[in-house]
């Protein structure tokens, strides 16, 4: 165990917040409400998790404005105007900090701070926490809203820090932005973040070289600014279009009027039409239209070659547009990406798209990088090439529970939770959208709410019933992890080489992270867990006195 004992003197909380994003914000306020003396520890210098970190250009939600917002402030959803369908990083991160402000968050909010450590004293029943910069908390409470792909991940090549032009990670854009002009840049990675700054980097440089190793399926955003009667519309009745959000597999308004029957019960003709009305209407609606895409390949057949026959119209040179076409994966079952003239850009004479698969990235040289066939000079590198997703962030943190054992390496062979919120042996730990939940595979905003108000709702309860500690059985761990890995194998997802199965991280555990089984039996199982006194926990004995 490394924690110091020798370190300043230690503040005492009811609960440790690790992360200033969606999650952590929400949770400070809450627990505020709730009366407990709580604080949020962040590495960065601003709130905003994500959209703190993520500034590439083209950085946008692929979740509609409108959708990606908080409800549980009425005031709040009513003084808030979305300005695009797609809010921009910086249009999302204003609203972040707007919220901040408007709920006087900050001064509960240390800055510049990492925490390194965090051990359960099982004397006392607290988490003794210690952060980067050697000050420590006990807490009787810790919460992770530590976000699930914040752990930016850069491959190991060789001749990294011998290159001398300059390395941006999109997942850490400098705060000042870069101005790519006339320069020859380097993009690695063709994911979410690839596809959305690509467009954008090829607008201003001489000359892109984009090393793809997987081609993705990507659908256009058209984006463009909320009509009016749009945003009037939500004014009025935002709370009843979240609840029918809430009743969809993955808390999205767009899944709600799916087609009650296989893609495969209609003649081709009404399919392709159904997938053009979907193409055109911009965003997941596509992939929505039919219920199980994603469970047959030979539906999912259907909506993939019509999304490789557009790839194959948008783009002129042919041989580009087979590199492009994605064929050994079926569709969605990688993020399906949302994009603004992603595939047009190949049509410029200044991109050049090379087969990272083909011809894997070697090295890096003084003067830009090498592949067996070939060497490139470059002036800038953008590793466009994702996070260690959703165990990355927790398991960069030195984890203790009872009998010290680390988190890290109970889920050595992939992680173990219950509801994706707790894991047996961390008593009084929450994750906020951890792995078991739907978390990345629903609205984030809308599960994080939901977890947020559970974890507040469990944590004042213990208050009130004077329970000292909370934590996961190991039975029920282990059913829940057993259900979350037999429902995604009902799925196509396993199918891909994917960050959800951990596939994009050498040397990492395959299991499917997040859970599958829809956000509105997940919600259910949650509230009857609370409501049956929370079942499948261990309350631990009375507290001496109880917290707040
Ligand atoms: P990602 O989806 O993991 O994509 C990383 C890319 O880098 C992949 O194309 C990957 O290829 C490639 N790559 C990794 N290592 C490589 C190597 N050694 N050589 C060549 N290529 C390599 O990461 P991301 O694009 O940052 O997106 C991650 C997730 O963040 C998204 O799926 C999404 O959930 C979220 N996100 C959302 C938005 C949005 O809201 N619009 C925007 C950005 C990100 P392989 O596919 O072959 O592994």
């Amino acid at each position: 165990m490394t924690f110091m004992t020798t370190a300043k003197s230690m503040a005492t909380l009811d609960a440790a917040i690790v992360g200033a994003g969606f999650a952590g914000l929400y949770m400070l306020h809450r627990l505020r409400e709730l009366g407990f003396s709580a604080r949020i520890y962040e590495a960065g210098s601003g709130v905003g998790g994500t959209w703190y970190w993520n500034r590439y250009p083209g950085a946008r939600c692929d979740v509609e404005s409108l959708e990606y917002s908080y409800t549980f402030s009425e005031e709040l959803r009513k003084e808030w105007q979305w300005t695009e369908r797609y809010a921009a990083q910086p249009e999302i991160l204003r609203y972040l900090n707007h919220v901040a402000d408007r709920f006087d968050l900050r001064r509960d909010i240390q800055f510049d701070t990492k925490i390194a450590v965090a051990v359960f004293n099982e004397s006392e029943k607290q988490w003794l926490i210690e952060t980067d910069g050697g000050d420590r908390v006990a807490a009787t409470f810790c919460i992770m809203a530590t976000g699930c792909l914040s752990a930016a991940r850069v491959p190991d090549f060789e001749g990294l820090e011998i290159f001398q032009g300059k390395q941006y990670h999109t997942g850490h854009w400098p705060h000042e932005g870069v101005d790519f002009t006339g320069q020859r840049v380097a993009v690695i990675g063709t994911g979410s973040s690839g596809i959305q700054s690509i467009p954008v980097i090829a607008g201003q440089a001489s000359q892109v070289y984009v090393f793809q190793r997987t081609p993705n399926f990507s659908v256009p955003a058209h984006n463009g600014p909320i009509a009016e009667d749009v945003k009037q519309d939500w004014q009025e009745n935002g709370p009843k279009y979240r609840a029918i959000a809430e009743s969809t597999p993955f808390g999205l308004l767009v899944q709600s009027k799916p087609a009650a029957h296989s893609a495969l019960e209609v003649a081709a003709a009404e399919r392709e039409r159904v997938y053009e009305q979907g193409w055109q209407a911009g965003g997941f609606g596509m992939i929505a239209a039919f219920p199980d895409i994603v469970i047959n390949r030979e539906s999912n057949d259907t909506a993939a070659e019509f999304v490789r026959n557009k790839i194959r119209g948008i783009v002129r040179n042919p041989a580009v547009a087979e590199m492009l076409t994605p064929k050994d994966y079926p569709i969605a079952t990688k993020r399906l990406c949302i994009d603004t003239g992603y595939f047009e850009t190949y049509n410029r004479d200044n991109v050049t798209l090379i087969d990272a698969r083909a011809t894997p990235v070697e090295a890096l040289t003084r003067t830009g990088l090498r592949t067996r066939d070939r060497e490139f000079e470059v002036d800038s590198i953008v590793f466009a090439t994702g996070f260690d997703a959703m165990t990355g962030a927790l398991n960069g943190i030195e984890i203790r529970g009872r009998h010290g054992e680390a988190l890290k390496e109970k889920w050595a062979a992939g992680p173990r939770t219950y509801l994706g919120l707790m894991a047996a042996g961390f008593p009084n730990l929450f994750t906020i959208t951890g792995p078991g939940s739907p978390s990345v595979l629903s609205n984030m905003a809308l599960s994080i709410e939901q977890h947020v108000e559970w974890i507040a709702d469990c944590v004042a309860h213990l208050r009130d019933h004077g329970i000292a500690t909370i934590e996961a059985s190991a039975g029920a761990e282990n059913e829940w992890l057993n259900h979350v890995n037999e429902t995604a194998h009902q799925t196509l997802f396993p199918l891909a080489n994917s960050w959800y199965m951990g596939a994009n991280i050498p040397g990492k555990p395959r299991v499917f992270l997040p859970y599958i089984g829809g956000v509105p039996a997940y919600r259910q199982k949650c509230d009857e867990v609370a409501a049956r006194g929370y079942e499948g926990f261990v309350l631990g004995e009375r507290a001496a006195r109880s917290p707040a």
